[in-house]
């Protein structure tokens, strides 16, 4: 999910790998993407370059399917590094609750320029393995509550831009057309 604002990113010292972000409609953001079965090294490296690769895309969620890895992995800081207790690490998330319903704006940093209000759960728990395969729960409402049904959605091919209307949807595609002919996409 993209930060409302375009806020400074403080420079962090990373080795790792920043990937690139693909945009809509890379067919890899349509698949659902696949369980995660080995909780090894390389997970945990994958992990650390997605939370990297996400602040500096400015973003407060990133799924897997989005750098190309159709895998079940979504990291969310809604913080956006301010705190680290906010920072979720989900492999293999469930939604196992959701409750309420609220209306807010959302962006995507596969869908850049691109906002739309979107009907979603107040408040939801889901389940998760950390990259160790421990299961966890974690509850959240209002923005984090959106951020993990955006970042779940991701992981079974579906973008934000199908949760609104057909009418609000043409009008979305056909500005991205537009930015595509332009060479702005
Ligand atoms: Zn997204």
């Amino acid at each position: 999910m993209a930060t409302k604002t375009a806020e400074k990113t403080a420079e962090r010292k990373f080795a790792g790998k920043i990937h690139e972000v693909v945009k809509y409609p890379d067919p890899v953001l349509a698949r659902r993407a696949s369980e995660v079965t080995e909780f090894d090294h390389a997970l945990g490296t994958l992990v650390e370059e997605m939370f990297e690769s996400m602040y500096a895309a400015q973003g407060i969620g990133l799924a897997a399917p989005q750098i190309a890895i159709s895998k079940r992995i979504a990291v969310i800081d809604v913080s956006f590094g301010k705190n680290e207790a906010e920072k979720y690490a989900l492999i293999n998330p469930v939604v196992l609750l959701g409750e309420g319903r609220q209306v807010e704006e959302e962006g995507c940093l596969s869908l850049p320029e691109i906002r739309e209000k979107v009907t979603r759960a107040e408040r939801v728990r889901v389940k998760a393995q950390n990259v160790k395969g421990e299961w966890f729960e974690v509850e959240g409402t209002e923005l984090l509550a959106r951020a993990l049904l955006h970042e779940i959605d991701h992981l079974d091919g579906v973008l934000f831009i199908d949760r609104v209307s057909r009418l609000k949807r043409e009008l979305i595609l056909r500005k991205i057309r537009k930015l595509q002919k332009n060479g702005e996409w």
